[in-house]
This record gives C-alpha cells, structure tokens and sequence, in this order.
C-alpha cells in the first residue's frame, strides 16, 4: 500500500526498510513513524499525519484508540519595528494565571506558554522574520497564526507588509492588533483602510479579520485579544492526540558546553517523555532531560508545548522534523541515513563544482 501510494515499487520500499535494519515482506505492517521515515527518504513530506497523506492504515497498536482533543494555537508576534511587538507580548504575559506558581522566572527559550483566563496559547518569538521565512522554504508550518501588530499613528509600513506576505504565503491566518490607541494622533480607521488593500477587511467592513484595539502601555483591549486568539483557534479545530509518540518542529538549536546539543522544540502531536528515541533532522538520540519554557525541569510534554530537549547527537536545523521512534536502533539507523545523503548531496554538489573549474581551465 505504502509503496504503490508514493508510486514506487514495493521491492524499493523493502529494500529502504532493510537499510533501516527492518526486515520486511511484501504484506508487513509497518508502524506510523517507520512508514513516515521511508516516504520522507522518498521525498514525500508527511504533513498532517500518514494516515491523510498517504492513506496506508494505521495498524501501531499504540497509535490506535487515540483521541484528538484541540491543542492551544501557537502564534507568532509580527510586524513593523517599533509597533510594540514586544510590548503587546510582555501585557499579554502578564496575565497569565500560572504566572504566580513561575515567580517571576524569566524567559528562557525561543517560544513560551502563557495560560490565560480566556485559554492557553503559544508564542514563537521569531528572531526577525527571516527565520520564518527560512523555515517556511523547509517546509515547517509552525505557526497557527500571525498577529499582525500595526500602530494606530503610523500605520501600515515596510515591515508590515512583508508580515502579510508571509502570512499570505504560508496560508496562515492573520488576526490584526491595532495598538498605541491611546495616542492623541492614534486613527484606527486609517490602518483599517490601508490594510483592507491587503484583503484585510475587518468584519464591521463586511470582511472576515479580526481587529483588535490595543494599548500594551496602558494595558487597553489585551483580554479581548486573548479572546480572540482563542475564537480563532476554535475555527481553526486545532487538534492534536496525546496518546501518541511525540511529533514536534525545532525552533531553535545549538551547542551548549555543559549540555551537549540542545534544542527548542515545538511538540506538534503526542506527549514527549524522558528517556524516549528520537530522529530529528539528520540526527538521533534519546531525551536525557527536558525544561519548559521557564527553564523548569519536565518529564513530559503534550501538543503545543515549547520544550527544551537534552540528549541530541548533534545540532539540528530551525524547522527540522522531530520525531520519536520505537527504539535506539531505529533512531540510529535512520540518522545514519539522512547524514549519509546530506553528504551524498554535498559531494555531488562539490564535484560538479570541480567539473565547472575543470572546464574553466580547459
Ligand atoms: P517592537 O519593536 O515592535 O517590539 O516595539 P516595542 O514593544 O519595543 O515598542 C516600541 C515603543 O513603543 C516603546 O517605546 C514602547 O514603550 C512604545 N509602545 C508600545 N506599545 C505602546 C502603546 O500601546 N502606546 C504607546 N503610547 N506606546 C507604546
Ligand atoms: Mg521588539
């Protein structure tokens, strides 16, 4: 099934397994994680789980009898510099309600979660934009949605307009904070008009995005975009099963001299534990401790869940996959082949560059 849905013959699909040190026949059944390492090695990206993508069934007895309950929407803070991306962030932290229990434990990783009254959500803190973009060209959707913060007394400018356009392009749905209200020269209307050029129109308009009026100074319409963080997440029926082994995105990476490799990962599926395998990009290893985003020690994690993970044999990329695996045989064989074709890749890259001189001598 697995071979003739990615139109390859099932002799090749085999013949990966066995690279994996999976001894196959033709009517095996092949758990979730195993069939997603093989149509990845194909080069089919596995996106919203195999059973959509691919269609093969789902037989991992653990993966079966699951239940998908709606995950907290992960969201990403964008905008032109100076709108008060930050500030709007820090108002917003202060409510959460677990705030209290943290005592004031700063930030510790790239990406937070902040319970709130009206629900709980995730922040990625995207250093510029240019991560996001980098990692939207790996193909790694992170983000739920975009809140575009836009200041009511400057309106729409460079930066705001290259937001919309990555919003735009990954298709993902942008809910617009309206801030510094409570500037004398503040018009509201003004970015709404503007924005509306985008295909941005507001709901009062007779179009479908959310605007909020905000001030983060004086702590103005905060709830309410809280709130309407959650309605959109509702629309959205983010769902996730925790039942399952871990899925997540790498948000950041790198080499700590205490820790080893250490990453920021987004768990998009499934609770995460102590001493669970993992494949994460061309790497492997098995999870020697965790943190939450304040730097507290966990020993598992659920969907939307900014985590920082110990235990990686090496220092993944922004936007790798992230996914648990049966056992340590499995990580290791898998790693071994993804960091064979990355070389595989760059020596071919490398000689066709030595041909080009060749030639340039000839
Ligand atoms: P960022 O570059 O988008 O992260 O913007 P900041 O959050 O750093 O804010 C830039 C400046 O605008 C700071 O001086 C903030 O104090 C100020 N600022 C942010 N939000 C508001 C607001 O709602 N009202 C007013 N009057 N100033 C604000
Ligand atoms: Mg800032």
């Amino acid at each position: 099934d697995l071979a003739a849905r990615m139109k390859v013959k099932a002799s090749e699909v085999i013949a990966k397994l066995m690279g994996l040190g999976v001894m196959a026949t033709m009517n095996q059944v092949v758990d979730i994680e195993t069939a997603t390492l093989i149509a990845t090695d194909f080069g089919y990206e596995v996106e919203q789980g195999i059973t959509e993508e691919i269609g093969i069934q789902l037989l991992d007895a653990q993966e079966e009898g699951g239940e998908t309950k709606m995950r907290p929407p992960v969201v990403t803070v964008m905008g032109h510099v100076d709108h008060g991306k930050t500030s709007i962030l820090d108002a917003i932290r202060k409510t959460d309600v677990a705030e209290g229990e943290a005592g004031g434990i700063t930030q510790h990783i790239g990406a937070y979660h902040v319970r709130s009254k009206a629900g709980d959500v995730t922040f990625v803190d995207t250093p510029g934009h240019a991560a996001f973009t980098e990692m939207r060209s790996r193909g790694a959707q992170i983000t739920d949605l975009v809140i575009l913060v836009v200041a009511a007394d400057d309106g729409v400018m460079d930066q705001t307009k290259e937001a919309i356009n990555h919003a735009q392009a990954a298709g993902v749905p942008i809910l617009v904070a309206v801030n510094k209200i409570d500037k004398d020269n503040a018009d509201p209307d003004r970015v709404k008009r503007e924005l509306s050029d985008f295909g941005l129109i507001p709901e009062d308009w007779g179009g479908q995005t959310i605007y909020c009026e905000t001030s983060a100074k004086k702590n103005v319409g905060i709830d309410e975009l809280l709130e309407n963080i959650q309605l959109m997440a509702e629309m959205l029926e983010l769902q996730a099963d925790a039942s399952r082994k871990a899925k997540g995105r790498v948000v950041e990476a790198q080499l700590d001299k205490g820790r080893g490799a250490v990453a920021t990962v987004l768990i998009q599926d499934g609770t995460l534990r102590n001493g669970d395998y993992f494949v994460v990009g061309q790497y492997s290893g098995k999870v020697r401790a965790m943190r939450d985003d304040k730097g507290r020690p966990i020993r598992e994690a659920g969907p939307s869940a900014p985590i920082e993970v110990q235990g990686l044999s090496g220092v993944p990329l922004a936007g790798d996959e992230f996914i648990v695996v049966t056992d340590e045989k499995m990580a290791k064989n898998v790693s071994q082949a993804r960091s064979m074709k990355v070389r595989e890749t760059e020596l071919a890259a490398g000689s066709k560059i030595s041909l080009d001189k060749l030639f340039e001598k000839m």
